[in-house]
């Protein structure tokens, strides 16, 4: 599996209307595809990416692997590079991102009112809701003592762990995203388990047979898991050692050795943030016209897994951002409130091929570069300079890697040479990810004087990674 090249885009903010035209708070496949069409329609719209409320940006498909199943992708692409393709033409055709999460609407009034994490408040005349779903969790008693330390709601992200390599892992659910999973992290552990609570897998034939028919996994059937255990230290922590499941057909319970559970059952829909604002239905679901995408509120419109508890699909996540956009603009024109933008150009600017960072060795090594990539420049780096240095723990599949990098490379670009970064691919070298004591990824180390001087696991904002270099005492 190759990693997907990070896209770097850049767009000059255009100018902004007083009440937006349409304001879409979401970036997974409903949320770019209602924006390329908004951007078309020359509405000039404004897309709330989400940061770390309801999951990471770019949605579900930045913690998968290879998406076969997308049309017009013969032989399958990752889903990060997916995601990134659908930003790089929101972006290419006008769509203005707010890297931010949306942290309350208000829609009793016209023009809607969105407040977000970086204290804008953003007036809309429509508004396409598309901010998808979350993976559950199983709040087990003993599960928050063991997170991060053996328990992982991605197997895509944190599978390429050292700490689970060779060793016997679990993987909870029986669809497609468990059986994915599970044949996913037969490249790392020595056997899986996958932890089926009833008699049949609800995946797609296709992915049962790869799991049946793959030696290094074992269905355990009916089986509850009722909780989990330690056992004893992993890289300095302590560590997942068993789980205990309960035989739903009378047979007492067990336990299971293993170093890693991942869950994979399922997912809640992001609309914490819409109670009492909008009818939602009793699992918590958008309610919408049937097979449409108007909501209960005229000028609200919704979009992919937000409203959709049967399909689920990138594909029919993407289709119903078209709809959700084509309807906006019919609602808009009806109301005489559109104020398109004229473009300079008819063909905007092609989207650019994305970057990649090459691995640094004695040829190519530079003391004064800002990011690098490598244990031949973190060696250096860490012994030389004299600078904060930023280390970021990544892995090839790891979406939300994918996503946090570019957001420290800006950091570093801000700070204008004050601090540097390196990467540190843990698949690649997995000695120095156990060394540092990295349980999964992204893990990002901040170094000063050969010391840490604070870490942070999963993606974060900029301010919190450019505060605590700004913080440090000026270089000797
Ligand atoms: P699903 O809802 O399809 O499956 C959830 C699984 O978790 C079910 O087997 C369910 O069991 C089980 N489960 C739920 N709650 C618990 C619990 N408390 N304890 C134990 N097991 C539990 O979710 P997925 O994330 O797998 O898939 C979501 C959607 O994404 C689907 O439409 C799927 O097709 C799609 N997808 C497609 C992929 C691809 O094509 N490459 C990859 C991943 C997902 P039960 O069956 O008994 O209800």
């Amino acid at each position: 599996m190759g990693e997907a090249p990070s896209q770097s885009v850049e767009t000059d903010p255009p100018q902004r209307t007083p009440v937006e035209n349409v304001v879409i708070i979401g970036s997974g496949p409903a949320g770019y595809t209602a924006a390329i069409y908004a951007a078309r329609a020359n509405l000039n719209p404004l897309l709330i990416t989400g940061f770390q409320a309801g999951g990471i940006p770019g949605g579900q498909l930045m913690t998968t692997t290879h998406v076969e199943n997308y049309p017009g992708f013969p032989d399958g692409i990752l889903g990060p590079e997916l995601m990134d393709r659908m930003k790089s033409q929101s972006v290419r055709w006008g769509t203005h991102l707010v890297e931010a999460d949306a942290e309350r609407v208000d829609l009793s009034v016209r023009p809607f009112r969105i407040h977000t994490s970086e204290a804008q408040t953003i007036e809309a005349h429509t508004l396409i809701l598309a901010t998808g779903a979350s993976a559950n969790r199983l709040h087990l008693p003993q599960e928050e003592r063991f997170w991060s330390r053996g328990i992982s709601a991605c197997a895509i992200c944190d599978g390429a762990t050292p700490q689970f390599r060779r060793e016997e892992l679990a993987v909870v659910g029986g669809g497609d995203s468990a059986c994915e999973e599970a044949v996913y992290l037969t490249k790392y552990g020595s056997h899986v388990h996958l932890i089926v609570r009833s008699d049949r897998l609800r995946a797609s034939a296709a992915m049962a047979d790869r799991v049946l028919a793959n030696p290094a996994i074992s269905v355990h059937w009916n089986r509850e898991l009722v909780d989990v255990a330690g056992g004893g230290a992993a890289g300095g922590a302590d560590w997942l050692g068993s789980i205990i499941l309960r035989d739903r057909s009378g047979g007492g319970t067990e336990n299971l050795p293993v170093r890693g559970l991942f869950y994979a059952i399922g997912h809640t829909p992001n609309t914490s943030l819409l109670q009492g604002q909008i009818p939602l239905d009793e699992r918590g679901y958008l309610v919408t016209r049937p097979g449409r995408p108007e909501t209960e509120l005229d000028g609200v419109f919704a979009a992919g897994d937000v409203a959709d508890a049967e399909w689920r699909q990138g594909i029919t996540a993407a289709a119903s951002g078209c709809q959700a956009a084509l309807a906006a603009e019919r609602w808009l024109s009806h109301h005489g409130l559109a104020v398109t933008v004229r473009r300079e150009e008819v063909e905007p600017a092609p989207a650019g091929e994305p970057v990649r960072t090459l691995e640094s060795d004695a040829g190519n090594y530079n003391p004064e570069a800002l990011w690098q990539k490598g244990a031949y420049a973190l060696r250096k780096l860490y012994h030389d300079s004299p600078k904060p240095l930023l280390v970021v723990y990544t892995s090839p599949s790891c979406g939300p890697c994918h996503v946090l990098k570019p957001q420290l490379k800006r950091v570093l670009q801000e700070l204008k040479g004050r601090a540097q970064g390196v990467e540190i691919d843990i698949e690649a070298d997995p000695e120095i990810a156990l060394q540092a004591g990295v349980s999964g990824t992204p893990t990002v180390q901040l170094f000063f004087a050969k010391e840490m001087k604070q870490q942070w696991r999963g993606v974060k904002q900029r301010r919190e990674f450019r505060d605590a270099i700004e913080a440090l005492p000026p270089q000797a």
